[in-house]
Protein backbone atom coordinates (compact mmCIF):
# COMPACT_ATOMS: atom_id res chain seq x y z
CA UNK A 1 0.00 0.00 0.00
CA UNK A 2 1.42 3.00 -0.60
CA UNK A 3 0.94 6.30 1.82
CA UNK A 4 2.12 9.75 1.56
CA UNK A 5 3.75 11.19 4.55
CA UNK A 6 3.20 14.82 5.80
CA UNK A 7 5.32 16.53 8.06
CA UNK A 8 4.60 19.58 9.27
CA UNK A 9 6.29 21.34 12.49
CA UNK A 10 3.98 23.89 14.68
CA UNK A 11 6.11 25.32 17.72
CA UNK A 12 7.86 22.87 19.20
CA UNK A 13 5.91 20.10 18.31
CA UNK A 14 5.93 18.11 15.48
CA UNK A 15 3.31 16.05 14.00
CA UNK A 16 2.82 13.49 11.13
CA UNK A 17 -0.33 12.92 9.63
CA UNK A 18 -0.81 9.72 7.14
CA UNK A 19 -2.79 9.50 4.26
CA UNK A 20 -3.39 6.61 2.32
CA UNK A 21 -3.65 7.01 -1.33
CA UNK A 22 -5.04 3.66 -1.69
CA UNK A 23 -8.78 4.22 -0.07
CA UNK A 24 -10.02 1.07 -1.32
CA UNK A 25 -9.65 -0.15 2.65
CA UNK A 26 -12.76 1.83 3.46
CA UNK A 27 -15.96 0.60 1.91
CA UNK A 28 -18.79 2.83 -0.11
CA UNK A 29 -16.55 5.48 0.48
CA UNK A 30 -18.73 8.89 -1.00
CA UNK A 31 -21.67 6.01 -1.63
CA UNK A 32 -24.06 7.15 1.21
CA UNK A 33 -25.60 10.60 1.73
CA UNK A 34 -27.64 12.56 4.56
CA UNK A 35 -31.50 12.60 2.79
CA UNK A 36 -31.45 16.02 4.43
CA UNK A 37 -28.82 18.34 3.75
CA UNK A 38 -27.07 16.01 1.22
CA UNK A 39 -24.15 15.79 2.85
CA UNK A 40 -22.03 12.66 2.69
CA UNK A 41 -21.14 10.13 5.51
CA UNK A 42 -17.58 9.64 5.69
CA UNK A 43 -15.81 5.64 6.53
CA UNK A 44 -14.12 5.17 9.52
CA UNK A 45 -12.10 2.77 11.36
CA UNK A 46 -12.61 2.16 15.21
CA UNK A 47 -11.49 -0.70 16.93
CA UNK A 48 -11.56 -2.92 13.32
CA UNK A 49 -15.10 -2.08 12.60
CA UNK A 50 -16.06 0.20 9.93
CA UNK A 51 -18.56 2.95 10.96
CA UNK A 52 -19.95 5.93 8.90
CA UNK A 53 -19.82 9.13 10.26
CA UNK A 54 -22.07 12.45 9.10
CA UNK A 55 -20.56 15.87 8.03
CA UNK A 56 -23.99 16.99 8.88
CA UNK A 57 -24.59 20.67 9.64
CA UNK A 58 -25.88 21.54 13.41
CA UNK A 59 -29.18 22.72 12.37
CA UNK A 60 -29.93 19.40 10.46
CA UNK A 61 -32.77 17.12 11.74
CA UNK A 62 -31.08 14.15 10.81
CA UNK A 63 -30.43 12.24 14.21
CA UNK A 64 -28.88 9.61 12.72
CA UNK A 65 -25.29 10.78 12.78
CA UNK A 66 -23.39 7.42 13.27
CA UNK A 67 -23.85 3.82 12.21
CA UNK A 68 -21.76 1.09 11.19
CA UNK A 69 -21.28 -0.83 7.95
CA UNK A 70 -23.37 -4.22 8.64
CA UNK A 71 -26.52 -1.46 9.37
CA UNK A 72 -25.99 -0.17 5.71
CA UNK A 73 -25.60 -3.41 4.34
CA UNK A 74 -28.71 -4.86 5.36
CA UNK A 75 -30.38 -2.35 4.80
CA UNK A 76 -29.29 -2.56 0.75
CA UNK A 77 -29.67 -6.06 1.38
CA UNK A 78 -33.63 -5.52 1.93
CA UNK A 79 -33.48 -3.65 -1.07
CA UNK A 80 -32.29 -5.94 -3.14
CA UNK A 81 -34.42 -8.90 -2.02
CA UNK A 82 -37.19 -6.66 -3.00
CA UNK A 83 -36.55 -6.56 -6.11
CA UNK A 84 -38.79 -8.41 -8.31
CA UNK A 85 -38.98 -8.54 -12.01
CA UNK A 86 -41.88 -9.64 -14.32
CA UNK A 87 -40.87 -11.50 -16.86
CA UNK A 88 -42.28 -8.77 -19.36
CA UNK A 89 -39.95 -6.74 -17.64
CA UNK A 90 -36.80 -9.01 -17.72
CA UNK A 91 -37.32 -9.23 -21.88
CA UNK A 92 -37.55 -5.40 -22.25
CA UNK A 93 -34.49 -4.87 -19.88
CA UNK A 94 -32.74 -7.43 -22.48
CA UNK A 95 -34.21 -5.41 -25.20
CA UNK A 96 -33.25 -2.14 -23.70
CA UNK A 97 -29.44 -2.96 -23.18
CA UNK A 98 -28.71 -3.99 -26.24
CA UNK A 99 -30.24 -1.09 -27.85
CA UNK A 100 -28.54 0.95 -25.66
CA UNK A 101 -24.84 -0.96 -27.29
CA UNK A 102 -26.59 -0.54 -30.58
CA UNK A 103 -26.87 2.94 -30.68
CA UNK A 104 -23.67 3.47 -28.99
CA UNK A 105 -22.05 1.20 -31.76
CA UNK A 106 -23.88 3.64 -34.10
CA UNK A 107 -22.70 6.92 -32.96
CA UNK A 108 -18.89 5.65 -32.69
CA UNK A 109 -18.89 4.52 -36.22
CA UNK A 110 -20.46 7.91 -37.23
CA UNK A 111 -17.88 9.63 -35.20
CA UNK A 112 -14.50 7.07 -36.05
CA UNK A 113 -15.92 7.91 -40.18
CA UNK A 114 -15.61 12.02 -39.72
CA UNK A 115 -12.59 11.34 -37.72
CA UNK A 116 -11.17 9.94 -40.67
CA UNK A 117 -12.22 12.45 -43.16
CA UNK A 118 -10.56 14.81 -41.02
CA UNK A 119 -7.34 12.94 -40.66
CA UNK A 120 -7.33 11.99 -44.62
CA UNK A 121 -7.23 15.98 -45.34
CA UNK A 122 -4.83 16.53 -42.69
CA UNK A 123 -2.34 14.17 -44.58
CA UNK A 124 -2.80 15.45 -47.82
CA UNK A 125 -1.93 19.13 -46.25
CA UNK A 126 0.82 17.93 -45.17
CA UNK A 127 2.04 15.99 -48.17
CA UNK A 128 1.41 19.13 -50.12
CA UNK A 129 3.60 20.93 -47.32
CA UNK A 130 6.55 18.32 -48.21
CA UNK A 131 6.03 18.24 -52.23
CA UNK A 132 6.23 21.59 -52.36
CA UNK A 133 8.52 22.82 -49.67
CA UNK A 134 11.26 24.94 -51.67
CA UNK A 135 8.35 26.48 -54.20
CA UNK A 136 6.59 27.44 -50.96
CA UNK A 137 9.44 28.87 -49.34
CA UNK A 138 10.92 30.94 -52.61
CA UNK A 139 7.56 32.25 -52.87
CA UNK A 140 7.50 33.63 -49.63
CA UNK A 141 4.45 31.92 -48.45
CA UNK A 142 6.12 30.27 -45.52
CA UNK A 143 8.75 31.80 -44.01
CA UNK A 144 11.42 28.85 -42.40
CA UNK A 145 10.07 29.40 -39.11
CA UNK A 146 5.86 29.73 -40.35
CA UNK A 147 6.29 26.49 -42.36
CA UNK A 148 7.78 24.52 -39.37
CA UNK A 149 4.98 26.08 -37.38
CA UNK A 150 2.62 24.93 -39.67
CA UNK A 151 3.86 21.47 -39.69
CA UNK A 152 3.67 21.04 -35.69
CA UNK A 153 0.34 22.28 -35.57
CA UNK A 154 -0.78 19.77 -38.34
CA UNK A 155 1.22 16.37 -36.75
CA UNK A 156 -0.58 18.16 -33.61
CA UNK A 157 -4.10 17.66 -34.84
CA UNK A 158 -3.60 14.73 -36.16
CA UNK A 159 -2.06 13.47 -32.63
CA UNK A 160 -5.35 14.54 -30.46
CA UNK A 161 -7.90 13.35 -33.45
CA UNK A 162 -6.10 9.61 -32.73
CA UNK A 163 -6.25 10.36 -28.98
CA UNK A 164 -10.41 10.84 -29.72
CA UNK A 165 -10.32 7.28 -31.14
CA UNK A 166 -8.88 5.31 -28.05
CA UNK A 167 -10.98 7.25 -25.77
CA UNK A 168 -14.06 6.47 -27.65
CA UNK A 169 -12.65 2.20 -27.85
CA UNK A 170 -12.22 2.76 -23.84
CA UNK A 171 -15.49 4.48 -23.42
CA UNK A 172 -17.25 1.43 -25.64
CA UNK A 173 -15.91 -1.21 -23.61
CA UNK A 174 -16.63 0.27 -20.42
CA UNK A 175 -20.66 0.35 -21.72
CA UNK A 176 -20.35 -3.56 -22.50
CA UNK A 177 -18.83 -3.69 -19.27
CA UNK A 178 -21.12 -2.02 -17.56
CA UNK A 179 -24.23 -3.66 -19.43
CA UNK A 180 -22.56 -7.43 -18.97
CA UNK A 181 -22.14 -6.88 -15.02
CA UNK A 182 -25.85 -5.00 -15.05
CA UNK A 183 -27.52 -8.03 -16.08
CA UNK A 184 -25.30 -10.69 -14.70
CA UNK A 185 -26.13 -9.02 -11.58
CA UNK A 186 -30.01 -9.45 -12.11
CA UNK A 187 -30.04 -12.96 -11.93
CA UNK A 188 -28.22 -13.02 -9.03
CA UNK A 189 -27.70 -10.02 -6.73
CA UNK A 190 -30.08 -10.72 -3.90
CA UNK A 191 -28.68 -14.19 -3.06
CA UNK A 192 -24.93 -13.10 -4.18
CA UNK A 193 -25.14 -9.97 -1.94
CA UNK A 194 -25.28 -12.21 1.42
CA UNK A 195 -22.56 -14.07 0.43
CA UNK A 196 -20.30 -10.85 -1.00
CA UNK A 197 -18.00 -9.37 1.05
CA UNK A 198 -18.11 -5.41 1.42
CA UNK A 199 -15.58 -5.09 -1.62
CA UNK A 200 -17.58 -7.08 -3.64
CA UNK A 201 -20.94 -5.44 -2.11
CA UNK A 202 -19.45 -1.92 -3.32
CA UNK A 203 -19.05 -3.57 -6.90
CA UNK A 204 -22.63 -4.52 -6.93
CA UNK A 205 -23.70 -0.91 -5.64
CA UNK A 206 -21.73 1.32 -8.02
CA UNK A 207 -23.46 -0.78 -10.78
CA UNK A 208 -27.06 -0.59 -9.25
CA UNK A 209 -27.54 2.27 -7.52
CA UNK A 210 -26.88 5.86 -8.95
CA UNK A 211 -28.30 7.50 -5.32
CA UNK A 212 -27.93 6.67 -2.03
CA UNK A 213 -29.27 8.66 0.93
CA UNK A 214 -30.24 8.22 4.45
CA UNK A 215 -33.02 9.93 7.04
CA UNK A 216 -32.93 8.06 10.17
CA UNK A 217 -33.73 4.77 9.41
CA UNK A 218 -34.87 5.17 6.49
CA UNK A 219 -32.71 4.49 3.58
CA UNK A 220 -33.97 6.14 0.09
CA UNK A 221 -32.05 5.02 -3.23
CA UNK A 222 -32.27 6.03 -6.92
CA UNK A 223 -30.90 3.53 -9.85
CA UNK A 224 -29.09 3.82 -12.59
CA UNK A 225 -29.91 3.80 -16.49
CA UNK A 226 -30.53 0.33 -17.00
CA UNK A 227 -33.19 0.08 -13.82
CA UNK A 228 -35.03 3.99 -14.53
CA UNK A 229 -38.48 2.80 -16.02
CA UNK A 230 -38.56 0.61 -13.55
CA UNK A 231 -38.00 2.89 -10.40
CA UNK A 232 -41.18 4.03 -9.74
CA UNK A 233 -42.20 0.71 -9.17
CA UNK A 234 -39.17 -0.58 -7.20
CA UNK A 235 -40.02 2.80 -4.42
CA UNK A 236 -43.72 1.69 -4.24
CA UNK A 237 -42.29 -1.89 -2.99
CA UNK A 238 -43.88 -3.46 -0.04
CA UNK A 239 -47.40 -2.76 -1.97
CA UNK A 240 -48.25 -6.00 -2.84
CA UNK A 241 -51.52 -5.66 -5.30
CA UNK A 242 -49.45 -6.55 -8.24
CA UNK A 243 -48.92 -9.68 -9.39
CA UNK A 244 -45.15 -10.18 -10.22
CA UNK A 245 -43.24 -13.06 -10.35
CA UNK A 246 -39.21 -13.02 -8.90
CA UNK A 247 -36.67 -13.66 -10.97
CA UNK A 248 -36.06 -17.40 -10.38
CA UNK A 249 -32.39 -17.42 -9.49
CA UNK A 250 -32.83 -14.63 -7.09
CA UNK A 251 -35.15 -16.85 -4.69
CA UNK A 252 -32.71 -19.22 -4.89
CA UNK A 253 -30.51 -19.35 -1.39
CA UNK A 254 -27.02 -20.31 -2.65
CA UNK A 255 -26.14 -20.54 -6.56
CA UNK A 256 -24.33 -23.81 -5.59
CA UNK A 257 -26.87 -25.44 -3.57
ZN1 LIG B 1 -27.88 16.02 7.31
Amino acid sequence: MECQITQYTVGYQRKTSVHYTDKLDLYHRGMIRCALCSRVYTPYMKKGIQYFNSRCPDDCTNPKRNFNINFIENKIGDILSNLYFTDKELVEIDARTTTDIAIFEEKRTVNLEVNEGQKKKIREKLKFLHTNKLDLLIAGTYSAESYLEEENRLHGELTGLQGEEQTSDQAMHEVIKDIIKLSELLKDSAAYWSFANSHEKEQIMRVIFSELSLSENTLQFKVKKGFVSFQTRLLVEGDSTGSRTPIPALRRPCPNH
